[in-house]
This record gives structure tokens, sequence and C-alpha cells, in this order.
């Protein structure tokens, strides 16, 4: 878009798999740029290293000393092992117990209640796992007394495309597949005949189904539809997020990759420098920018009036946090919608999964994987991984007939 590329925010290849590694550089030669994350957090008027629990250098020294005591408190109270529990516990007391009060308080309760944007309380830690970098004691107080640049968390460094953004993988994929239909969806899933109907009108029949659409969007077109799915089908919540793509007339505006924004006064919870993953993503003496905002799926901002004042929050925000000047100017504003973006892990998400998942594959033989399908939170290798194993699994269980 005027010489700008973009994605659907920021979608960088962690990689950590030899399989993988493999194949992506066998797919895209010599298009793919190292990048070591720059990552950091604006909150209390002050940029610290990302993450928050392992970096409190920087931050004034009562939220410093409230952070650090509050983690030596819930060593002291939980021991060892701050996860040993008899009852399954919330994301909440996941983090009092991991990281303490302090660290919850001032960055993992805001941030994810922005993020998830639902209470921390309602959330269980399934996802949390390789997400939410776990340092150690020692580790934290290093972090609290010097600003040292240790990586820590599974995304230290990325890989991300020279040219053309990250839609030349998906591209590169295609151009290797052949019998692709583009331009038309899903419509309906006669499971119990296994054929699909297209919206071209088409009807296929198929003997396995392998779908990636969201999962309430395939058993919305499940026909009929089946009524033992009805409750768990409601159960399902997600987050929409907002993605505003800012082109601007100033070079080198920052030389983060991203930066994380807990606070509520600012509308976004991440903003992102696509110019920094590949400079081949701006025209010259130019910047760009991808600025996340998250909200239930009914209050994403639609209309133009709710756009254009958000946009003057954002701008308003950047220029607090120092990253924009009163003087810049977009040369490009591009709104990207993404109505199913992080998928809700609440008390409810396991046991609907585990009603819809076999019920399925059981008698609709449909797979439906990646991070929609599955309905979980994960990122683009593991789609690919399990794309992989799924089509191992069928082509052993066809071979077996
Ligand atoms: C804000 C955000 C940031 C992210 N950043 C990263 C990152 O930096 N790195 C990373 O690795 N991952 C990242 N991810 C995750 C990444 O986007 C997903 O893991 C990946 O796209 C999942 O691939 P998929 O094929 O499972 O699903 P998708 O890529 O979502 O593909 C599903 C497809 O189904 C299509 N579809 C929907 N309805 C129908 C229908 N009725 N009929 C036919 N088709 C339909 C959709 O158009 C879509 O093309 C991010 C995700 C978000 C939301």
């Amino acid at each position: 878009m005027d010489g700008f590329t973009f994605d659907h925010t920021g979608h960088l290849l962690h990689l950590h798999n030899e399989y993988t590694r493999k194949l992506i550089r066998r797919l895209l030669p010599g298009n793919l740029r190292e990048c070591a994350r720059n990552a950091w957090i604006f909150s209390n008027g002050v940029y610290t290293r990302y993450p928050f629990q392992a970096n409190l250098y920087g931050l004034p020294s009562k939220i410093v000393d409230e952070c650090y005591l509050g983690l030596w408190e819930a060593r002291r109270k939980y021991g060892d092992d701050p996860l040993r529990t008899n009852h399954r516990l919330t994301f909440a007391e996941w983090s009092e117990r991991l990281f303490g009060k302090g660290i919850s308080e001032h960055f993992m309760f805001p941030y994810n209640r922005k993020l998830w944007t639902v209470p921390p309380d309602t959330l269980t830690p399934d996802w949390c796992g390789q997400f939410v970098p776990q340092p150690r004691l020692q580790d934290v107080l290093v972090g609290a007394v010097t600003d040292r640049s240790t990586a820590f968390g599974y995304n230290v460094s990325f890989l991300y495309p020279h040219r053309g953004g990250i839609q030349v993988l998906s591209e590169a994929f295609a151009q290797k597949i052949g019998n692709v239909r583009l331009g038309c969806s899903l419509e309906k899933l006669l499971w119990q005949e296994k054929k699909a109907v297209l919206s071209s009108g088409e009807m296929l029949p198929y003997a396995h189904l392998v779908s990636t659409i969201p999962l309430p969007e395939l058993l919305k077109r499940l026909s009929p539809f089946p009524r033992e799915l009805g409750e768990a089908a409601g159960q399902l919540r997600w987050t929409s997020v907002l993605c505003v793509n800012l082109g601007v007339n100033r070079r080198n505006i920052s030389d983060k990759s991203w930066i994380y924004f807990p606070e509520d006064k600012f509308p976004f919870y991440r903003v992102g420098f696509p110019m920094n993953f590949s400079p081949q993503t701006v025209p010259d003496g130019c910047s760009s920018m991808y600025v996340e905002i998250s909200s239930p799926p009914e209050k994403m901002p639609a209309s133009p009036n709710s756009r254009n004042a958000l946009l003057r929050r954002i701008r308003e925000g950047l220029i607090a946090c120092n990253v924009l000047k009163r003087s810049d100017t977009f040369p490009v504003v591009s709104y990207l919608p993404i109505p199913y973006a992080y998928v809700i892990y609440d008390q409810r998400r396991r046991s609907a999964l585990e009603t819809i998942q076999p019920w399925l594959r059981a008698r609709a033989n449909t797979h439906s994987i990646g991070r929609y399908g599955a309905w979980k939170y994960s990122f683009m290798e593991e789609a690919i991984l399990d794309g992989k194993e799924l089509a191992e699994t069928l082509q052993k269980s066809s071979a077996a007939v």
C-alpha cells in the first residue's frame, strides 16, 4: 500500500522445530531475514525491557520494591513448587503464586485484562506454558538492579521475509498444491452424508474433512445442527483485535521490535514496527507501525466515527510514550479487523472442547485443527505441524484399510 507492506498485525516466524526450519527455508529461499527481538514495556512513564518480571530495572523504586518483595513473599508462602496445589488454579492465582502480588498487579493483571478483555480470575493458566517466561528468583533480583539484555522466552529471535510480508509464505505453500479453490467459502457441512457445500454452489463429497476455520464458524455450518453440541458450542468465547496499520512520514521513529502497554490510558495493548523486521517494508524516509486493540467481538470499532475517535486516541498515546512527535503525519492508515483473534481460556473452554472435538471426529469425520480450529493459543509453526501430524495420521489409517 503506497510502498508500505503490512500484515494483520505482526506475524513473525518463531521456529523451534528442525522440520519447519528446513521447510520454510526451502519455501522462501533468499527471502528470510533473522531479527533479534528488541521488545519493551511502557508503564509508569518509563520503558523497561520485556519480560516485565525479569527486568524491573528502570521502574520507580516503590514499584520495584513491591514487585520484588511480592515475589519473595510468594516464594516464602508457596515454597519452591508454587504450582503444586490440589485445586485447579485461575490465571490470577497462578500469577500470584508464581510472581507474587506486585508483578501481578503492576503487569500480569492489567496487561492480560486488556488483551483477553475479561478479569484474570476468570481465565485459566492453560495457555501460559511457553508464552509467559518464568525466570528464577535470582534472575528477577539481577534484573531489578541492573539493565541487562539477557533474552527470556520462546521468541528471542525470529525470521521475517525481506520482501512481500508474511503473505509470501502462504503463497509459497499455495504454489506447491494443486486443486485449490479461491474466493469461495464453506457454506454448509452435510455431515450425515459427508458432503461439503461451497458458496459457489459446488458440493464436494469427502472421506475425511480437515477444517482450519474458526470452530464456532464450523459448528454453525453443521447441517442439521446436532442438538447434543448446542450447550458446548455456546461456551466458546473469544476476543477480536482491530489492527491499525500506520505509515509515518519520518524515518527510524523507533529501534524496537514491539512495545507492550499494560495501562488503561492507552487504548492499545501492543504496538510493533514492521520497518524493523525488514527495511524493505517501508518507502525511503518513512516508518511503519501496527497498533493492536483488543475488544469483545461485538464491540470492535467499526463505524468511521468510532475509528476516527480511536485514531485520535492512538496518536495521543503514541505521542505520550515518545514514539511520535506532534509534527508526524500518517501517509497511510489502514484498519484490519481480526474478528477471531484470541481464544478465551476460561473455565468452560476445556469441557466444551471435550464434547465438540470427539463428536466432530466420530460423527462428521471432521478434524478441526490450527489455532482457531483446535480453539487454542498457538502460532504459525504449530499450525504447520498440526497439519503435518494429521496428514500422517490420516495417511496411515487409509493405508491400513
Ligand atoms: C494479533 C495476532 C498476532 C499474531 N502474531 C503471530 C506471530 O507473530 N507469529 C506467529 O507464528 N503467529 C502469530 N499469530 C497466530 C497466527 O495468526 C495463527 O497461529 C495462524 O494464522 C493459524 O493458522 P491457521 O491456518 O490455523 O488459521 P488461519 O490462518 O486463521 O486460517 C483460517 C482460514 O479460514 C478461512 N475461513 C474462515 N471462514 C471460512 C469459511 N466459512 N470457509 C472457508 N474458509 C474460511 C479464513 O479466511 C482463514 O484464511 C498471531 C495471531 C494474532 C491474532
